[in-house]
């Protein structure tokens, strides 16, 4: 039996997921999802309970005061306003409510963003390793994906292959900063080459390069550091965030789409509400909306997060792997003791400790943590990631 999609363009889009959605159903973290004796790294799910501030931020937003309380909700303009202030407040940019369009995450903002400037067969540059989804959305969009790989060495963007990425077909750049799975937040200078690179492609082919800056971690920040956004640099820019991040709420589905005060084409926020409502009604639901002004102010507990990246950094260095330390975001990213990291997954599997095999995000050769786990899980793992690098030593000596 032929099992194809009916919509070949959805082949591109189920090519481009497939090593993560076969990991997501099919790995041995599938199969043990949710068992207590885990200690689960693998994506960024809670395994906290939530801010209690944030419970009580939906309880209050869900009792109705007028009878369209929970009617259709587009942009709400009280949630529109509260975006662009928290903006405008932390990023230094002058966003107005007008610049704003509510998503249900940063998930519908790509989306969104990919489909007001797309025409079919336009090129997007994309930076490896991505997050997963990159790809497909690229796919999803009509659009052809291009990756170029990040520095190795100091996972900043490598802004002359990214030069030499671009054609007369380039619409869009994603850059990711905060950087999952890197943690990298790619400094000033970094961002002025890139700004001058497409300003100069953008010229040289008579159309406009757009691009897409996915901060949706751009309040997890360590060390006190401070977070320039590449929206900051660049006019043609669309801002993406998702406040999954910040409360640490995946699945209260929260984010928005910001046009750069400074983009010409004010039009494209006419077309990013329509792509909202045409793709599925990517608009937050209404509840969340409403709790907007109380759910803005809140993040989760940075220095907690901070003490647990620390924790784990120590750690593992003493036990014998090697790891950089991350500027933002909540992975870890540790080399592998085993050239074959899938090899190496599965003997912390052995141990009940589940990660990330590097190779399910283009990174060979390394393995991601989720520092969204529990303490008592990541105290718990200690022994495992021992008894797992001891093992492969071992095996390493025999071969
Ligand atoms: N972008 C990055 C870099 C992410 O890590 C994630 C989620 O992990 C997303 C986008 C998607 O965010 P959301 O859950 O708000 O759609």
């Amino acid at each position: 039996m032929i099992v194809a999609p009916i919509s070949q363009h959805l082949d591109a889009v189920r090519t481009a997921s497939k090593p993560f959605v076969e990991f997501l159903m099919n790995s041995a973290w599938a199969k043990r999802l949710g068992a207590e004796d885990i200690c689960d790294f693998v994506v960024g799910n809670p395994h906290d309970m939530p801010l209690p501030a944030y419970v009580e931020a939906i309880q209050r937003a869900s009792i109705p005061l007028q009878p369209n309380w929970f009617g259709y909700k587009l942009n709400e303009p009280v949630a529109c306003e509260v975006a662009a202030q928290s903006l405008r407040d932390r990023l230094g940019i002058p966003f107005e409510s007008d610049d704003i369009c509510m998503t249900k995450g940063a998930s519908s903002a790509l989306v969104i963003a990919l489909s007001t400037v797309l025409n079919p067969g336009d090129e997007v540059i994309f930076q490896s390793p991505p997050w997963f989804f990159y790809e497909s959305m690229i796919a999803f969009t009509r659009g052809i994906a291009v990756r170029v790989q990040v520095d190795l060495t100091t996972f900043d963007l490598d802004v002359d292959a990214i030069t030499a990425a671009i054609s007369p077909r380039t619409r869009a750049v994603i850059v990711n900063s905060p950087n999952n799975p890197t943690g990298k937040i790619y400094p000033r200078e970094t961002l002025d080459r890139l700004a001058r690179a497409l300003g100069a492609a953008s010229e040289k082919y008579g159309r406009a390069i757009y691009l897409v800056s996915d901060e949706s971690y751009n309040r997890i920040l360590f060390d006190g550091r401070h977070f320039p956004s590449p929206v900051a640099h660049y006019p043609n820019s669309f801002l993406v965030y998702s406040y999954a991040k910040a409360l640490m709420t995946p699945g209260q589905r929260l984010g928005y789409l910001a046009l750069s005060p400074s983009m010409l084409q004010r039009e494209h926020m006419r077309s990013a509400v329509l792509a909202t409502q045409c793709s599925g009604y990517g608009f937050p639901d209404a509840v969340l909306q409403h709790a907007m002004p109380d759910l803005e102010p809140l993040c989760i507990d940075m220095a907690q997060l901070q003490r647990r990246r620390d924790f784990m950094v120590h750690a593992l260095r003493r036990q014998g792997y090697e790891l950089h330390v991350p500027e933002g975001a909540w992975y870890l990213l540790p080399r592998s003791p085993l050239a074959d990291d899938m090899a190496f997954t599965e003997i912390l599997a052995a141990e009940n400790v589940f990660v990330l095999p590097g190779c399910i995000i283009e990174l060979p050769g390394y393995f991601r943590i989720s520092l969204t786990a529990s303490d008592e899980m990541v105290k718990r793992s200690v022994l495992g990631f021992a008894a797992a690098i001891e093992a492969a030593e071992q095996m390493s000596m025999c071969h």
